[in-house]
């Protein structure tokens, strides 16, 4: 099996990471971490946890600016 890179967004502050996913497993990254469910949360204290989109940080950068900044990206979330 070949590692998906999933784009995370932090729901509290908004950064953004590529993280990798073997199946429903994340590989940890120093800001992102998985606790369970394939559900990850940023080390910013956020208790919500983070959007993961099924693009990458280009294609994502490009679609919000061509939806002005709306984001109307299509949101996959892992496990649920
Ligand atoms: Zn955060």
């Amino acid at each position: 099996m070949r590692p998906i890179g999933l784009l995370c967004m932090c729901p509290k502050c908004k950064v953004l990471e590529t993280c990798e996913f073997m199946g429903d497993k994340m590989l940890p990254t120093k800001r992102f971490k998985q606790i369970h469910n394939g559900e990850a949360y940023h080390d910013c204290g956020s208790t919500n946890p983070c959007r993961l989109f099924h693009i990458s940080y280009r294609e994502f950068m490009l679609a919000r600016s061509e939806e002005d900044g709306n984001g109307t990206i299509s949101e996959n979330r892992q496990g649920q």
